[in-house]
């Protein structure tokens, strides 16, 4: 059901809170089209470590970014000619797209990309910084936040077991990529401050979206 051709959405929280799953099904139910951002960040990981320089070399990360051919299409990422869709959800790729993802080079080079995917609308985008810093003036905006337990179990069951880590491996993993991702002076992790905040933490997708969706229909009037 299309039920308007130019809201722009956004979805912003932590890892593991469950936003590329309501992202999904929200932007299926509206007709939209999905942004995963955390996708572009995890590619310049993936060139990083392919190029063998340091999360912190901006020189080498500029010249990354200014290479990169992205192309995101059904869902499947490809980077300069490689499909990378799968490579890029190691715990490895994650930690270094989290350290990359501070550094101001990286963050304005995916702006323009992402600014210019958002320029129609009709896109329903998650991340970290969407409602604030990408598409402030999004017509709606959610902040989805769980308890760290909760957010670990999901990803422990989501990886077939925890992609060989074990449950306490993974909330480590998510304290530290929270910490990082928050503290970063720029384009932090935090809710806008017009954002809808929903904890999800004992709500199933299915109910997330709904309240969504419910919300869009407040916004454009609908019964
Ligand atoms: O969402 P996902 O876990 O795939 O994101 C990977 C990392 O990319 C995050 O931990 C965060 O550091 C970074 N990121 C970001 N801004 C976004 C999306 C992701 O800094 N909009």
């Amino acid at each position: 059901m299309v039920l308007q051709p130019t809201l722009l959405i956004t979805i912003d929280g932590p890892a593991g809170a469950g936003k590329t799953t309501v992202s999904k099904m929200l932007a299926r139910e509206m007709g939209y089209r999905y942004l995963d951002t955390g996708a572009l960040y995890r590619a310049v990981a993936y060139e990083v470590r392919a190029a063998g320089i340091r999360p912190d070399d901006d020189s080498g990360l500029e010249s990354i970014c200014d290479h990169l051919r992205l192309s995101l299409e059904e869902n499947r990422l490809v980077s300069n000619g490689i499909d990378i869709s799968d490579r890029i959800r190691s715990p490895e790729i994650s930690m270094l797209a989290s350290a990359v993802s501070a550094r101001p080079v990286v963050r304005q080079a995916l702006l323009d990309i992402q600014r210019k995917i958002g320029r129609d609308g009709g896109l329903v985008a998650e991340g970290r910084d969407m409602g604030t810093v990408v598409f402030p003036e999004a017509d709606l905006k959610f902040f989805l936040d769980a308890t760290v337990r909760q957010r670990a179990l999901r990803r422990y069951e989501q990886y077939d077991k925890g992609n060989g880590q074990t449950l306490e491996q993974i909330e480590h993993d998510i304290r530290c990529r929270d910490e990082n991702d928050s503290s970063r002076d720029i384009a932090p992790l935090k809710p806008a401050d017009d954002a809808v905040n929903i904890d999800s933490t004992t709500m199933t997708a299915r109910q997330v979206v709904d309240l969504m969706m419910a919300r869009v229909r407040e916004l454009l009037e609908l019964p």
